[in-house]
């Protein structure tokens, strides 16, 4: 499943998806990010039926997103991969922006 958390405004959309099949609750996304916007649960708060461990956006930063991960998105073409996307060996993590 599709993860979105995030929340758009008129200056654009600010979404990170965690595909819930490809997390393994590895935790590397949770010691990777600057802004501590991931955290690793036991089971997934948007699938009772899905009781395996798995990371979530940490709710108090859903809104906040576009600023939180600022630091990590330079404007210009110089575009780095994002230390959390690099950090996830099952490419489970993507950003709408
Ligand atoms: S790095 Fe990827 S696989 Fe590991 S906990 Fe984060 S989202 Fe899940
Ligand atoms: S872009 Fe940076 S601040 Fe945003 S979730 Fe990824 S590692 Fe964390």
């Amino acid at each position: 499943m599709l993860a979105n958390y995030g929340y758009s405004d008129g200056s654009g959309n600010y979404f990170i998806t965690i595909d819930t099949d490809k997390c393994n609750a590895c935790g590397a996304c949770v010691e990777a990010c600057p802004a501590q916007i991931f955290q690793v649960v036991d089971e997934d708060p948007n699938d009772p039926m899905n009781e395996e461990p798995l990371t979530i956006v940490v709710p108090e930063k859903k809104k906040k997103l576009k600023y939180e991960c600022g630091l990590c998105k330079p404007s210009g073409d110089d575009r780095p991969a994002l230390p959390c996307v690099a950090a996830c060996e099952p490419c489970a993590i993507s950003h709408s922006w």
